[in-house]
């Protein structure tokens, strides 16, 4: 808890970009239908919604109710049936895949709810192995990665491996890795499933102390309500619509 308060104090504070006023995604009209067995499955039906600089955004929602089917869209994983998501104004839809993957890679950043370490690098190696695949310059690594590991509040544990690390611990590992090529979106999908209520608090106090010094925008889903708390926005979702 001492080093999770030095974490708040030490990060850095970085000069806000620019409120333009826009939102920074934008959801229109969206809608995602599988074929499942010949038939059309409706898995998302007719989404609108906005997601703005700074904020933390949350999708409720029952197991099946259609939130990872969003946040793969969001992030440009998949794409709509019907609808579009514009991504600082520009339209997914109107880009090539390069140009979305690009988009993927240099502005967002994916949280999992299994924690997705490698487990034979340290927590440091971890938070460089993402820096490499994002084509940040060496040079800078260091730097970086003492500084996401000061927001994440694992100074002290960053040459430790995945496995001598508690459950919140390697998942504060992987927001590291999420956030350390300063992307302006993180998504996380059920970031805290696995872990306790207390671990759970963590994470979420770790998210607003990346929104107050990073000027990143949250979104993740969620279907535990203890944590809706600390949210900016809560979008509950029941059957593919948000009710
Ligand atoms: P949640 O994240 O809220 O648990 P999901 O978005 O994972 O919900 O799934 C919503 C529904 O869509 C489920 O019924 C799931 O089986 C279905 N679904 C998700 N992805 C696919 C897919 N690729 N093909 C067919 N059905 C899918």
């Amino acid at each position: 808890k001492e080093e999770d308060n030095k974490t708040v104090l030490k990060a850095v504070q970085r000069e806000a970009p620019a409120d333009t006023g826009k939102p920074l995604l934008t959801v229109e009209s969206v809608e995602r239908t599988f074929q499942v067995g010949g038939q059309p499955l409706h898995v998302l039906k007719s989404i609108n919604m906005e997601l703005k600089h700074g904020q933390l955004v949350m999708l409720r929602g029952r197991s099946g109710s259609g939130k990872t089917t969003l946040l793969n869209l969001i992030g440009g994983l998949d794409q709509p049936s019907k609808g579009h998501i514009f991504f600082q104004d520009k339209p997914f839809h109107k880009m090539s895949d390069d140009q979305r993957t690009t988009v993927r890679r240099k502005q967002m950043g994916f949280i999992f709810q299994a924690f997705a370490l490698m487990p034979l690098l340290s927590a440091y190696e971890n938070v460089e192995l993402s820096l490499r695949m994002a084509g940040i310059p060496g040079s800078e690594w260091k730097e970086r990665i003492v500084h996401c590991m000061e927001l994440v509040g694992l100074s002290k544990r960053m040459h430790h491996r995945p496995f001598e690390l508690s459950g919140g611990e390697q998942q504060r590992v992987a927001i590291a890795k999420a956030i350390a090529h300063r992307p302006r979106l993180l998504l996380a999908d059920e970031p805290t499933a696995e872990l306790d209520s207390q671990m759970s608090a963590q994470i979420m106090s770790v998210f607003q102390n990346i929104i107050a010094t990073e000027q990143v925008t949250i979104c993740m889903t969620t279907h535990d309500p203890t944590i809706l708390e600390v949210a900016d926005h809560v979008y509950e979702m029941v059957d593919g619509k948000f009710i």
